[in-house]
């Protein structure tokens, strides 16, 4: 079992805390996706598994092994770095063949795991060549063959698409997603793009000023974000939010954007009680809204600013409020700039967010179990 452990991990560099009590487990076989904007403490953790840099505080542990202050080399992991830190003066194959080779592993093991991982990264008919003599897309093979290779119970991975171009990297990902799952490794892979974090990962865990935001599937890490940073950070395009007002009209709890007026799900009723009378912020996805052509009671009627046809969707751009809206529509919907239109908000896909703490507020859970 190689189930990685980090717990309450600290890490400074001189008054600056780039790791701020991170706790996180990886489970066996597990692929965990680390995302967040730059400077956020991905690659300084990561390399605090690996051993490159020591945590200050906290421990790390794998298959129940404690490894925080190990060196690297006594550490069952292996790492794919960005710039994928390819030897030139060697041969692929000697490239391939470092990790192992450090390890004074035999000869003919070499051999036969660099065919290996060469075979499953479609170049085993370059092993002799010099890596000049390759393309940036097959240096970055060079460089997983090698993580692979070593057959480490922890494989690491640090932004290895970014530096391809957008179709090899779209290929690479699928690729390297079913690689990945073939060898079955404990995987950490770091990133800061976020189709790259949804597409690939069992899940993802969302960094922000070194601190884990929230840790999930992918899926309800994009439906149910625990904040407005996250529900910001990820989709594109982002969760749109709207200012709101919580009040009471006819004896009923509503949420006001204007004088349009949404009624909260049962579920939310009693969360949202204590925000009568406060702005409280409406989070709600572009495809999750309903465009309509026509007015319909319940809809809001909006005038469309911009229309951006993307092939497989319109992407509309709408002022609400003073707020700016994105909503996604089927490009057989008929659209033009400057077009009255009408939207209707479903209302179990609306998140609502304190508008101080910009945290999504929780349902309910009595009603929602009870429903
Ligand atoms: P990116 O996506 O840009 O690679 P990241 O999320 O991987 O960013 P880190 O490289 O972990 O971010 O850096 C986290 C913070 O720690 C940054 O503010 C960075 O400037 C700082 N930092 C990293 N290494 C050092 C160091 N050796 N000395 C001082 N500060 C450092």
């Amino acid at each position: 079992m190689a189930e990685l452990v980090i717990q309450n991990a600290v890490k400074h560099f001189g008054k600056f805390t780039a790791i701020d009590d991170v706790s996180l487990t990886v489970s066996d076989r597990e692929f965990v996706v680390l995302l967040g904007p730059s400077g956020c403490g991905k690659t300084t953790l990561l390399r605090a598994v690996a051993g490159l840099g020591m945590v200050d505080s906290g421990r790390i542990t794998v298959g129940g092994k404690d490894i925080t202050f190990l060196p690297p080399r006594e550490r069952n992991i292996s790492m794919v770095f960005q710039n994928y830190a390819i030897f030139p003066h060697m041969s692929v194959f000697d490239n391939i063949a470092f990790g192992l080779t450090m390890k004074k592993t035999p000869k003919e093991t070499v051999r036969e795991r660099v065919h290996n991982a060469a075979k499953l990264l479609h170049i085993e008919n370059m092993l002799e060549r010099s890596p000049s003599q390759m393309s940036g897309g097959q240096r970055q093979r060079i460089a997983v063959a090698r993580a692979i290779a070593v057959q480490a119970e922890i494989l690491l991975m640090d932004e290895p698409l970014s530096n391809l171009d957008a179709l090899l990297r779209l290929e690479m990902r699928a690729e390297l997603k079913s690689l990945l799952a073939t060898l079955g490794a404990t995987t950490i892979y770091v990133t800061h793009d976020q189709i790259e974090a949804l597409s690939m990962g069992d899940r993802i865990a969302v960094m922000k000023s070194g601190k884990i935001l929230q840790c999930d599937h992918p899926t309800k890490v994009y439906d149910m974000p625990v904040d407005q940073f996250v529900g910001g950070f990820i989709g594109n395009p982002p969760m749109n939010f709207l200012s709101g007002q919580v009040g009471r009209y006819d004896g009923a709890l509503r949420v006001q954007i204007g004088n349009f007026s949404l009624v909260p799900t049962d579920e939310y009723v009693a969360s949202l009680r204590p925000y009568e009378g406060k702005p409280i912020i409406i989070g709600i996805r572009a495809e999750n809204m309903e465009a309509l052509a026509e007015p319909v009671p319940d809809a809001l009627e909006v005038n469309v600013e911009v229309v951006e046809p993307l092939g497989s969707q319109n992407l509309l751009t709408i002022h609400v409020n003073g707020d700016t809206l994105k909503v996604s529509t089927h490009p057989d919907f008929s659209v033009r700039m400057g077009d009255r239109i009408w939207l209707r908000f479903p209302l179990h896909k609306i998140r609502w967010i304190d508008a101080q703490t910009r945290r999504s507020i929780a349902p309910d859970l009595a009603q929602a179990l009870a429903e």
